[in-house]
C-alpha cells in the first residue's frame, strides 16, 4: 500500500507562489514560469504512476513517493520506492516527450522534439548512484542488505526510446533499466517471482518505512534568492483561490474577487501560505498587515483563526506558518 503519498514538492509550490506573486515587471519572470512548467510536467509524470501502482498487490508492496535522504553530506532524491521483504525498486520518473536517445559515451540522454534537441544527464547512471547510496543508507541505519534495483520510468507514453544498435552491452542495460509506465507491474511481479529469499522481516520492513519517512528532508530552496527577486516586487493583498487575481476585496463576512466573482470566507489562508513559501515561515503581525494590506485588528483575527504557533512576547511576537511536505 502507499505509505507516503504523492504531494506537490515544496519547490514546485514555491514556484507556483512566485508566478502568482511576483510583479509582471520583473525582467526574469519568464524564467520562473519556464521552471514551473518543467516541475509541473515532472509532477504530472509522477502522478500518472499512481494509476499503475493500483494494479500491484496492496499487501505485498509498500510504496513511498518523494523521499529525499541525507548521505555523506549530500542528499539524494527518489521519486518513488517500491519496498518488499525481498527487494527494493527505486523509480526515477521522466516525463519527456519526443524521441529519447541514450548516449553512453557522453553520459547523457538527448531528447529530440520538434527538431529541437535538449540534453540531460544520463538517468541510468544516476539510478545506479541512487542504488549505491540507498544501500549505504540501509547499512548506516542498521538494516540488513537487500537487493536494490533502479529503474528510469518514462511516463510520457507518446515518447519513443531510441537504443544505440551497435553497443550490445549498453543496449541490454537500457532495456533492463528503462521502462515505460505500462511495464511497471510486469517488471515488479517478475522480480517477485524470481527473488524468493526474504531479506527483511516484517518488523524490519515496517521499521524501514518509518525510518525513511522520518529521515525525509524536504529541499530548502529560496526562490527569491535563486531568481534574484527584490521583495518590493512581491504583489501584496489576498489572492483569489480560484483565478489567482490579486487583490480580493474584503466585505464583512467574505473576500470577493472582482475578476471572476469568487467569494471566500478564508481566502487569506492561501495567501499566508504564499508568504511562507516565498519569504520563510516566520511572520509578525506588522509584516502580515503590510503583506495583505489589512488593519492591525484584522491581522490579529487572521493569525488567531489560523491557530499558528508563536514565539516571543506580545510586542515582538513571531508566528510560524507550517509548510507540510
Ligand atoms: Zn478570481
Amino acid at each position: 500500500m502507499i505509505r507516503k503519498s504523492l504531494k506537490k514538492s515544496l519547490h514546485l509550490r514555491r514556484l507556483e507562489a512566485a508566478v502568482r506573486r511576483v510583479h509582471a515587471s520583473f525582467p526574469n519572470k519568464h524564467l520562473i514560469e519556464f521552471d514551473l512548467s518543467k516541475f509541473e510536467s515532472g509532477y504530472k509524470g509522477e502522478k500518472s504512476l499512481e494509476y499503475y501502482f493500483s494494479f500491484l498487490d496492496e499487501t505485498a508492496y509498500d510504496i513511498l513517493f518523494n523521499v529525499r535522504l541525507p548521505c555523506k553530506g549530500y542528499y539524494f532524491q527518489i521519486d518513488a520506492a517500491i519496498i518488499t521483504s525481498n527487494f527494493v525498486i527505486l523509480l526515477d520518473s521522466k516525463h519527456i516527450s519526443g524521441d529519447i536517445s541514450f548516449e553512453h559515451n557522453h553520459h547523457q540522454l538527448v531528447r529530440k522534439f520538434k527538431d529541437e534537441y535538449t540534453t540531460y544527464s544520463d538517468p541510468i547512471e544516476q539510478g545506479e548512484r541512487h542504488s549505491f547510496q540507498f544501500q549505504k543508507w540501509l547499512k548506516d541505519h542498521g538494516f540488513p542488505p537487500v537487493p536494490v534495483f533502479s529503474k528510469v520510468v518514462v511516463t510520457n507514453l507518446n515518447s519513443r526510446i531510441i537504443v544505440p544498435p551497435q553497443d550490445y552491452k549498453y543496449k541490454r542495460k537500457i532495456e533492463n533499466s528503462v521502462i515505460k509506465s505500462t511495464q511497471i507491474v510486469e517488471r515488479v511481479n517478475g522480480y517477485n517471482k524470481s527473488l524468493r529469499r526474504e531479506y527483511l522481516s516484517e518488523i524490519d520492513r515496517s521499521r524501514l518505512i518509518n525510518t525513511l519517512i522520518q529521515h525525509h528532508t524536504p529541499s530548502d530552496t529560496n526562490i527569491l534568492q535563486i531568481f534574484k527577486i527584490p521583495k518590493e516586487l512581491i504583489l501584496t493583498g489576498v489572492h483569489c483561490p480560484s483565478c489567482h487575481h490579486i487583490p480580493m476585496i474584503k466585505f464583512r463576512n467574505y473576500w470577493l474577487c472582482t475578476k471572476c466573482g469568487c467569494k471566500s470566507a478564508d481566502a487569506f489562508k492561501e495567501s499566508v501560505l504564499d508568504y511562507a513559501l516565498l519569504c520563510g515561515p516566520q511572520i509578525t503581525n506588522k509584516q502580515l498587515r503590510k503583506y495583505l494590506n489589512i488593519s492591525r485588528s484584522r491581522s490579529f483575527t487572521i493569525l488567531r483563526s489560523m491557530n499558528l504557533t508563536s514565539i516571543g512576547t506580545t510586542r515582538d511576537r513571531v508566528y510560524i506558518i507550517p509548510l507540510e511536505d
